[in-house]
């Protein structure tokens, strides 16, 4: 990946001296310059920089002003900013570094300590953005079941937490359904389980394609599922779990499944109701449905009972 670094000074023969110095070590591939903070902010706004090395004097926008703008740009965290401050300047530094600077450098520069300072940034910005990295990945391998990449029971739990406060607060709907697979247990026999995982996989992911990006689904059990539905009424959830149920009873498994018919139950139930006042009880109401499903013949939705 190119990386880019930007220089803002309002004098031409600091940026000059300044690039010239970085070009010799070849830490960039794209050099950017601006006269003051204005130009550079429109600059940085149009395409970020790596590495920032800004003057603090300035007409029009000084330093400290255009550290204000890049810190309110969420987009723009993270970026390194390098302050250039005169020799004396002592309270310019502190109040650059105070509003988000990196670091500061004294005009005039020595090149080897311009060269050091933006390495050592860049060292860090680099390690910021491994473990930033890392720190999605674990979330992922936290929150997500690995057969099926669903969210996991765990993360269910705290989305189901959050979607229910807000139904309450907003009031708001709030559909929950819960899909259980019919006779699982005999695909696994017939099929052997890795077939089973197969089949576990693909119901998965025709859950997730009914789904709008506020929808979330999650793996509940081994072959069971809860799609969670914020402002859905039962009708409209109804709506979804029918949409699947058919879904299954359509899709067409891989060899040696291709004659098999898969089937799923489902259970649907929708906050605000006089029997739901928790996230247990719309749990409660949608497991009940489901039960229902079960026995009044398989692969049929059932919904929880509306009380007057
Ligand atoms: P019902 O229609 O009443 O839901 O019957 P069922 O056979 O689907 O239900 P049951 O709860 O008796 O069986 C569920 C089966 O799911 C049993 C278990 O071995 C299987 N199972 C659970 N987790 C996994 C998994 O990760 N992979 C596979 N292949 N099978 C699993
Ligand atoms: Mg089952
Ligand atoms: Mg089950």
């Amino acid at each position: 990946m190119s990386s880019c670094v930007l220089v803002i000074d309002d004098s031409a023969a600091i940026r000059e001296q300044v690039l010239r110095t970085l070009k010799e070590v070849a830490v960039f591939d794209r050099y950017k310059e601006a006269k003051d903070g204005l130009e550079g902010f429109k600059t940085l706004i149009e395409s970020k920089a790596d590495l920032v090395i800004c003057d603090v004097d300035m007409p029009r926008m000084d330093g400290f002003k255009f550290l204000q703008l890049v810190d309110a740009r969420p987009e723009l965290q993270g970026v390194p900013i390098i302050m250039l401050t005169g020799m004396m300047d002592f309270n310019s530094k502190i109040r650059g570094l105070e509003q988000g600077a990196s670091d500061y450098l004294t005009k005039p520069f020595d090149s080897g300590e311009l060269v050091a300072r933006v390495k050592v940034q860049l060292k860090i910005k680099s390690l910021q953005d491994e473990l930033k990295k890392a720190n999605e990945l674990l979330k992922r391998l936290t929150n997500i079941d690995h057969l099926t990449n669903l969210f996991n029971r765990r993360y269910l739990a705290e989305i189901l937490d959050g979607e229910f406060f807000r139904a309450r607060r907003k009031n708001e709907h709030l559909s929950l359904i819960i899909v259980d697979i019919d006779y699982f247990k005999t695909v696994n026999d017939t099929y052997g389980h890795q077939n089973g995982d197969v089949v576990l996989a693909a119901v998965a992911s025709l859950a997730q394609s009914q789904l709008r990006v506020y929808d979330s689904a999650a793996r509940y059990g081994g072959e069971e599922f809860v799609l969670v539905i914020p402002g859905t009424s039962l009708h409209g959830g109804v709506m979804v779990a029918e949409r699947l149920r058919q879904a299954v009873l359509e899709y067409s498994f891989p060899s040696p499944m291709e004659d098999m018919t898969v089937t799923v139950s489902a259970g649907v139930a929708t906050f605000p109701s006089p029997q739901i006042d928790s996230v247990d009880s719309l749990f409660r109401q949608a497991d009940e449905a489901l039960y229902r499903a079960k026995q009044n013949g398989r692969n049929r939705v059932e919904t929880m009972l509306v009380t007057a």
